[in-house]
This record gives C-alpha cells, sequence and structure tokens, in this order.
C-alpha cells in the first residue's frame, strides 16, 4: 500500500472497531494527524480514561502502561513494541526496594517516565510540570527522586527546604545538549528567547528564559507570539510547532541531537499493523501490580492538588 492508502485504511479501521489512537507530542507528523488525541504521557492516560473499549498507544512503552493503569477494562495496545524510555530503565526496582530498607524516613518519588514495576516501588509519582508543588507539598523532608538527575536537580533547586537524593539516571536525548549548542544558536539568533526542557543538564537550563514541560513550552510560545524562540527539547515539539504556526520563527536546539529514536518507531506500516490485529503488544499487568503501581499516581493527584 502507499501512504495514502495506509491513511485511508486506518480511518476506515478506527469507524469500524471504534478503537481510539493516543499519540504522544513526539510522534511523526503523519501520527498525530490521525490521532484522537495528541498530548504528553500524563495526559494521554487521563483522556484515554473517558474513550472507548479499545486504545492505540503511538508513543513508548511507559506510556502505554500508564493508560493501563488507569483504564484496567480497556484493551490497551501499544502500536511499536520495541519503542521504550531508556531512561524509564535506568535504574532497578531491586536498587529502590534496598534503599527503602535502609532509609525508611525517605520518600520515593518517581519521575512519570519509570516503568510499572518501579512506580510499584514509589510513594508518589510527579511529572515535570508538576514536580516542583509535589515535591514541596510530601509529607517527608527528605526526597530519593528517580530516575532523571536533571529533572531532580532542577526540583531540588527549586525546593530547597527539602534533601534530594539522586540517581545516575537521565534521558540521553536532552542529557546531550550543552551551553556551547546555546550559545552558538543564541549568536544566529540574539533576539530569540529559549524556552527548555528540564530533562536537559542544570547548565543549559540555566540559560533558559523558560523552563518547562512539553505542554508548558508550547503555552510559552503561544504567549510570546511575537517572539522567535529557540526550542530546547525533542525535535517532535520543534515539529509541531512549526506546523501549527507555519508564519512564526522557531529555531531547534541542536537539531542533530534531539531525535529520540525510539519515539519515532511508530510509522504508518506499524499503526497500521496495531489496528488490523496484526501488530502492536497489548499490554497486560498483574492487578495487584496495577494497584500498587496505581497508588503513587492517585499520590501525585493528591498533592498536586
Ligand atoms: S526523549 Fe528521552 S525521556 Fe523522552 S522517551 Fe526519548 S529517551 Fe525517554
Amino acid at each position: 500500500m502507499n501512504k495514502e492508502e495506509f491513511i485511508n485504511d486506518i480511518l476506515r479501521k478506527k469507524k469500524e472497531t471504534g478503537a481510539r489512537i493516543l499519540a504522544h507530542i513526539y510522534q511523526p507528523p503523519e501520527i498525530l494527524e490521525l490521532a484522537d488525541v495528541v498530548g504528553d504521557s500524563f495526559k494521554l492516560a487521563e483522556m484515554a480514561q473517558s474513550m472507548g473499549d479499545t486504545v492505540i498507544v503511538c508513543g513508548v512503552r511507559f506510556m502505554a502502561e500508564m493508560v493501563k493503569i488507569l483504564s484496567p477494562k480497556k484493551k490497551v495496545i501499544l502500536a511499536s513494541p520495541e519503542a521504550t524510555c531508556p531512561m524509564a530503565e535506568q535504574i532497578s526496582p531491586e536498587y529502590v526496594r534496598k534503599f527503602k530498607k535502609k532509609n525508611p524516613d525517605v520518600a520515593i518519588c518517581a519521575y512519570i517516565n519509570t516503568t510499572a514495576e518501579l512506580k510499584e516501588e514509589a510513594d508518589v509519582c510527579v511529572t515535570s510540570s508538576s514536580a516542583v508543588k509535589i515535591c514541596k507539598n510530601i509529607e517527608n523532608d527528605k526526597i530519593l527522586f528517580i530516575p532523571d538527575k536533571n529533572l531532580g536537580s532542577y526540583v531540588a533547586k527549586a525546593v530547597p527546604e527539602k534533601k534530594f537524593a539522586l540517581v545516575d539516571g537521565f534521558c540521553p536525548i536532552h542529557n546531550q545538549l550543552t551551553p556551547d549548542d546555546v550559545l552558538l544558536l543564541k549568536q544566529e539568533h540574539p533576539l530569540a528567547l529559549f524556552a527548555v526542557h528540564p530533562e536537559a543538564p542544570a547548565e543549559v537550563v540555566a540559560l533558559a528564559d523558560y523552563v518547562g514541560a512539553t505542554s508548558g513550552i508550547i503555552d510559552y510560545c503561544k504567549k510570546n507570539a511575537n517572539r522567535e524562540i529557540i526550542i530546547g527539547t525533542e525535535c517532535g515539539v520543534y515539529d509541531y510547532l512549526t506546523l501549527r504556526y507555519p508564519k512564526r520563527k522557531f529555531y531547534q536546539l541542536a537539531p542533530e541531537k534531539m531525535v529520540c529514536k525510539d519515539m519515532k518507531y511508530t510509522g504508518l506500516t506499524a499503526l497500521w499493523s496495531a489496528i488490523s490485529g496484526q501488530g502492536g503488544e497489548v499490554i497486560e499487568i498483574p492487578e495487584e501490580s496495577r494497584l500498587r503501581a496505581k497508588r503513587s499516581i492517585d499520590e501525585m493527584l493528591r498533592l498536586g492538588k
């Protein structure tokens, strides 16, 4: 089939089966165009709760797991089973279990970019946009923040009244950014603002006019409609902004580094296979594990109010 035939057949199968497509904003544009919901990982999981019986997740594994944790009765299909977030798996549940035994007074705070198994061990989850507020609201004075050391150190600076322990996890995409990348692009575009994701290293974050999650960066760009903006995150956000605002000037920081290959696994063929029942992976989580993982998400919602 050619591209147009794939698209038409996916649309036809969507109608026939009632399946809904959830796409993370880092997905390729042809997937975003077919999606019923586009957003960051938690938004996808939240929105899925009010959708039909079958949802297809175009993103990475922890995102599909999150959808299943919040919507256990739905058939949740990860369109590309090989798509994982390397950061989500950089620390083992065993490490956390041992840490908890030795440090019972420390709250375990897990970034949402973690496996369901790690969420089971956590006291609370955070998104990059809610992390500061939630860490302020945690009752404990000491926090182990897993797995992203960059987001963890950003939060630790914003919450100086608490003691943070970090691990050596990081997003292999954002962690590659350097201050030189920023300074070089700023030389070319001296009037441009610089917006960055807190998964970037601290010395890069220190140069930013705005630091925030994917949705925050998009809102910041909307609010600063008459400014040029350097985008310091995965290239999917830049692609989304340039499609949405074709007359505006956005500059992708370090474009050669800012491509998450796991986020690009899902093309039309993979989505077509998943919606046709010939590909993808149906996500299953044992009920006991799901309930343990959900506790940390419920706590995130409670402390984030
Ligand atoms: S961009 Fe980084 S955090 Fe996001 S899925 Fe890719 S590796 Fe994981």
